[in-house]
């Protein structure tokens, strides 16, 4: 027995001071304002231990640790996805994907292959069109969307839902109408619309809740699978999203919604250690189970870090590419319409109540200056009536397009305003015609006037809505840049230190993570993105040419690029 002691001993002391992973060589920007930055880091136990000069590191060095020269790469604390759909960027793997069609030939012909592929009464799914990307208008339209004969002709035996790139409409052809028997003399949902030609005919476009009559027709016709199979695709989609979001450099991902059921998965993923990268998830249901699963359901840092749930996510309004978005005013170029509310204030409130009874965030989707009021008013009322909660954190998520009265009310409110700076690319062409020249000017994603007036900005994708890529949306967010090369209202421009705060530091503020991720700090999350090209100090015009070299969570390397 004596024997062992000195050998036990000996070993204690190694691991006391040696790295599993150390990065040399770097300019890895700690964001801690303290040591910005630092040549080389070190990684034990999931956790940074020590940072510095590349001298520094050499005594946590032993020959079990990885050594990566980063031959003088920018490196940076891990990137955070701020707002994305987690299991949507999966089950936008296994669909078509339609984000980068010319036109709506383009989308008939891809569901013609497809046609070709499946068993008849099989679904057809696709994601991700915009009627106002297309180069040319569909000939017939109605307000510029197709109508499904083509659609119906090419694939006569399967439904199809392909949906749009907001995810709030659904363009479906006639078996899919059929199937969720839907005619002419079909009312519409509340909360949604069947948009119908001048003849009353349904053309396939369903707005909002309206998706809900196939998706339920869909899921009557999957529900014939196996309970084997069913859980095999959910576990899929897992799979297939972590790999995305890791391949493209993020190492924490927040959910915008997803319930019980959905939370019960990843929980057993982390607890299993089979969650491949960090979730912050915000629970999504009716109020009425909501009321029953926030209580059960509230963890903080389970698995090792993995997996968080501490906010609701709700909804108030559409999007502004289908004028669902709720406006003060009318539209523009649609002064019949103003938007249409998606969800009850009593509902809302509700939620609001189990968000403080259980120690939540809120997360309400607010996309149109009338639905960001709303929000704001109601986030208002409910801190008035409960002073006791300090520091809510409360967020609303797009905060897009605001009334310049209510910029302030962010930061005096400490409201978060969860945005996304590629939407504001993206959609740019389409905001002028929807809002009229002053209201977009004054404030369309104005993330300097918000950050001016004290708030906090965080920042995301809503992948599968946009890529999940943080470099075309750090481009977005620093130039502004449309398609076209013009820059959307460029004063609201952020910084490349401030783009990069949003993705980082902002981005765990926002969710309450501030002391264990954002910056690399003895002690913190041994989480980091390591880059191709320096895109702090690159031209505007290379940022897009930088890739993720590496990705690194908890000191192992998670991705790396070949
Ligand atoms: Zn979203």
């Amino acid at each position: 027995m004596k024997k062992t002691i000195p050998v036990l001993l000996v070993c204690a002391a190694i691991s006391a001071s040696a790295a599993d992973l150390v990065l040399r060589n770097g300019r890895i920007l700690t964001l801690d304002p303290s040591q910005l930055e630092v040549q080389a880091v070190a990684i034990a136990g999931g956790k940074v231990v020590a940072r510095g000069t590349n001298a520094q590191m050499t005594s946590q060095i032993t020959p079990a640790t990885k050594v990566v020269d980063l031959g003088g790469r920018l490196a940076t604390p891990g990137f955070i996805e701020g707002h994305g759909h987690f299991t949507g960027v999966g089950q936008a793997k296994m669909a078509l994907n339609l984000r980068n069609v010319k036109n709506w030939d383009d989308i008939v012909s891809m569901v013609a292959a497809a046609a070709k592929e499946v068993k008849p009464g099989e679904w057809i799914v696709g994601r991700g069109w915009h009627q106002e990307k297309w180069d040319h208008k569909p000939t017939p339209n109605v307000n510029g969307f197709p109508i499904h004969d083509e659609l119906s002709k090419v694939s006569p035996n399967n439904p199809v839902m392909l949906t749009h790139a907001s995810g709030h409409a659904s363009f479906v052809n006639e078996a899919a109408l059929k199937a969720a028997g839907i005619t002419k003399e079909t009312p519409n949902p509340p909360g949604g619309d069947i948009m119908k030609d001048a003849n009353g005919r349904p053309i396939g476009l369903l707005n909002e809740q309206a998706q809900g009559l196939t998706r339920r027709a869909m899921n009557q016709y999957l529900a014939q699978r196996t309970a084997e199979e069913r859980e095999a695709v959910l576990q899929k989609e897992i799979d297939l999203a972590a790999q995305e979001a890791i391949s493209k450099g993020i190492t924490s991902f927040q959910d915008a919604g997803t319930d019980a059921a959905g939370i019960e998965r990843l929980k057993k993923r982390a607890a299993a250690g089979t969650l491949p990268l960090r979730l912050w998830v915000m629970l999504r249901e009716p109020t009425r189970e909501m009321a029953v699963d926030a209580p059960r359901l509230h963890m903080i840092g389970f698995g090792d870090d993995h997996l968080t749930v501490r906010a609701i996510k709700q909804q108030v309004d559409g999007a502004l590419g289908t004028r669902g978005a709720l406006l003060l005013a009318p539209y523009s170029d649609l002064p019949s319409t103003s938007g249409t509310p998606t969800t009850d204030s009593k509902d809302l409130e509700a939620q609001a109540e189990i968000a403080i009874a259980n120690g939540y965030q809120m997360c309400i989707h607010a996309i149109g200056d009338g639905g960001n009021r709303m929000v704001l008013d109601l986030y208002e009322k409910t801190f008035k009536a409960n002073p006791t909660v300090k520091d809510p954190r409360w967020r609303i998520e797009h905060a897009q397009h605001l009334d310049p009265a209510d910029i302030p009310r962010f930061g005096k409110l400490g409201v978060i305003a969860s945005m996304q700076a590629v939407h504001a690319t993206s959609d740019g062409p389409m905001v002028l015609p929807r809002l009229g020249e002053k209201r977009a000017r004054e404030g369309a994603y104005v993330w300097q006037s918000l950050m001016k007036s004290g708030a906090h900005v965080s920042q995301g994708t809503d992948a599968p809505v946009e890529d999940v890529n943080p470099i075309e949306n750090f481009y977005a967010a620093v130039t502004r840049r449309m398609k076209d090369g013009k820059e959307f209202y460029p004063e609201q421009k952020m910084s490349r230190m401030e783009a990069l705060r949003s993705y980082t530091t902002e981005n765990a503020y926002a969710a309450f993570e501030e002391n264990i991720k954002g910056q690399l700090k003895v002690g913190m999350l041994g989480d980091v993105t390591v880059f191709s090209r320096d895109i702090m100090t690159v031209p505007d015009n290379e940022i897009l040419k930088a890739e993720v070299d590496y990705t690194i969570i908890g000191g192992k390397v998670a991705y790396q690029r070949r």
